[in-house]
């Protein structure tokens, strides 16, 4: 942990929360104590490959509640270029062998496992046992029971544990959770989701290989689909029937290349998702009681995009990763709430493996069972 400073809690009470004088006259505050005594968090990165290097590293740099603190690499190469580009001291670097001694390093609040699926559990867990906050990628692991043990890890060893869903702190997809939840268009009576791209070039990455990725196109972006046709209804599905497509079985020799998926919700609304790894796609739409609402792109982490029948929709645009990984800290500092919290990476990985069933029992529907309010449909 390091203490903020007061550049960092002048720019925090002007662009963070909205203000000093709202600041001081909010529960937040209180909860906060004396907000120059607030620390920002130390956040190590396991698994410095794309998203860490492009998306997460650079987002730590604009976080107010956290930054990079330390990072753990199997590829001794890369510390020294990460220790010189981010100043990160040689105590916060390790390595797989050496990474459970970092339970003795106060600097690292946060673990954020950022490898392939997986290894996701694995890593989550002994990051629980040394104490440390985790944030593990989406998907969170590669079957329901690997999700169960780093949820009871973390309660055990009593850390928080966060989903790398960063649509949540997005504020587009917040504006869909709010036109969903105050029912501007009244009920939803047709959702349906589109995630994917089409991949060429490298046959032999993790992705396309069943033991590192768990599956497919719908462990990658199908998580993304599955999401939105949640958090587009506010509901959890009751049921689900599938269908696989292979066009090119010669690439896509292990993993699954397009999945489309039917759902029913409890209200009535249906709705389908289409994934791949070999068509691109990126889109959210609902068709409702009295209009509809789409973005589009829905996912990406390039700007989203968004329209309703009453007119395009306009948000300003900041790091996706910023604000998640902002949020999660608050919610470890200031017990906000957690907007991604274990239970849903695993919700959508009961729906994961629905999905695989269905698909291996020629389509047939597959009935789901979550509680009302299971994993926050909201
Ligand atoms: P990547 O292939 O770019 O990086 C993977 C990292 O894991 C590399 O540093 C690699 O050295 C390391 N690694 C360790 N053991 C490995 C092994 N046996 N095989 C391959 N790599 C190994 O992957 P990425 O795109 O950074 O994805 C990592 C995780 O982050 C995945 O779970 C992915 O789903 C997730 N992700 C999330 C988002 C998001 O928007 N939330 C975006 C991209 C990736």
């Amino acid at each position: 942990m390091k203490k903020i400073s007061r550049r960092d809690f002048n720019s925090t009470l002007a662009k963070g929360v909205g203000g000093a004088t709202l600041i001081a006259a909010t529960p937040l505050a209180c909860a906060m104590g004396n907000s120059q005594d607030r620390k920002k968090l130390g956040i190590a990165l396991v698994g410095l490959g794309s998203y860490s290097t492009y998306q997460l590293a650079p987002a730590l740099l604009e976080t107010e509640y956290c930054y990079l603190a330390g990072i753990v690499t199997g590829t001794s190469e890369k510390e020294k270029v990460w220790a010189s580009k981010y100043g990160i001291p040689k105590e916060n670097i390790y390595n797989y062998q050496n990474f459970d001694e970092i339970v003795k390093n106060d600097a690292i609040d946060v673990v954020y496992v950022v490898l392939p699926n997986s290894m996701h559990a694995d890593i989550s867990i002994r990051a629980a046992k040394a104490g440390k906050h985790v944030i593990c990628e989406k998907p969170m692991a590669i079957n329901v029971e690997e999700c169960d043990a780093i949820i009871q890890a973390c309660e055990e060893n009593n850390v928080k544990l966060g989903i790398g869903y960063r649509l949540h702190s997005e504020p587009y997809t917040q504006e869909v959770k709010r036109l969903v939840k105050e029912k501007a268009f009244g009920s939803i009576n047709y959702i349906s989701a589109d995630a994917g791209y089409r991949s060429m070039s490298d046959p032999d990455q993790w992705r396309l290989n069943k033991k590192l990725s768990g599956g497919g196109a719908l462990m990658n972006m199908g998580v993304y689909a599955i999401q939105s046709v949640i958090y587009g209804t506010g509901e959890n599905p009751i049921s689900v029937a599938a269908q696989e497509y292979s066009t090119r079985p010669s690439y896509f020799k292990d993993t699954d290349e397009t999945i489309t998926a039917q759902f029913e919700f409890e209200s009535g609304a249906v709705g389908n998702i289409m994934t791949s790894h070999n068509v691109r796609a990126n889109r959210l739409f609902a068709s409702c009681e009295r209009g509809w609402f789409e973005l589009d792109p829905a996912s990406t982490y390039i700007p989203l995009a968004g329209r309703t029948s009453r007119g395009k929709l306009d948000f300003p645009q900041e790091s996706q990763q910023k604000l998640q990984m902002d949020d999660f800290a608050k919610h470890i500092q200031l017990n906000t709430i957690n907007r991604v919290p274990g239970e849903m990476g695993k919700r959508d990985m009961m729906i994961v493996e629905a999905i695989y069933e269905s698909i291996s029992k020629g389509g047939q529907k597959v009935k789901l069972n979550f509680t009302p309010n299971y994993g926050f449909a909201g």
